[in-house]
């Protein structure tokens, strides 16, 4: 409630939190391919990310709570990116950039994972080869949405926890710590239908 001739306002502490938190996402730029140029002007100055509080890029996954990937991504690479979102801290997001990271895209062989979904918790994709940098923004918009309106400090408090975790898609396919028997299934599994 706002009273401007009182000068006060009162709110819920989650409204408070969400609305500081969704404003001041720092983003962790996982580039993988050509998508990451598209990426680079998102956070450029004509496009200005600063206006939503994101231009603070880090490379820091204890510092990140947003990773975009942006690219295709091999099964190598795969195990590398799985730790490095293992080592942000929650609360955190996830945005796939572009056909290749979102399915695949036209890379639709044997060293490349027909999606980041496949070991990764994806919240918003992001059709387009490649998308444009004002269609990052709109995704960054819709992960704001999402803080907004489904995280709840109230509700960690009250269960001790920071977050339960949100398990990947498939959380078969890779495991945390990349066992190597894992991961040679992985390879050897048969590609997604058309
Ligand atoms: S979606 Fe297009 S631009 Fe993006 S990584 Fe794939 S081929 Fe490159």
């Amino acid at each position: 409630m706002l009273d401007l001739r009182e000068g006060f306002l009162t709110t819920r502490l989650d409204v408070l939190l969400n609305w500081a938190r969704s404003n001041s996402l720092m983003p962790m730029p996982m580039g993988l391919a050509c998508c990451a140029i598209e990426m680079m002007a998102f956070a450029g100055p004509k496009y200005d990310v600063a206006r939503f509080g994101s231009e603070a890029m880090r490379f820091s996954p204890r510092q990140a709570d947003l990773m975009i990937v942006a690219g295709w991504c091999t099964y190598k690479m795969a195990h590398a990116i799985r730790r490095i979102w293992d080592q942000m801290p929650d609360p955190k997001w996830c945005i796939a950039m572009g056909a290749c990271a979102s399915t695949g895209g036209m890379h639709r062989c044997y060293g490349v994972v027909q999606g980041v979904d496949n070991f990764l918790p994806v919240d918003v994709y992001i059709p387009g080869c490649p998308p444009r940098p004002e269609a990052v923004l709109h995704a960054l918009m819709d992960i704001q949405e999402k803080i907004r309106n489904e995280y709840s400090v109230a509700l960690d408090y009250a269960k001790g926890e920071p977050r339960p975790p949100a398990p990947p898609a498939r959380p078969h396919v890779l495991s945390p710590e990349g066992d190597e028997p894992v991961a040679r299934e992985v390879l050897h599994r048969p590609l997604k239908s058309t």
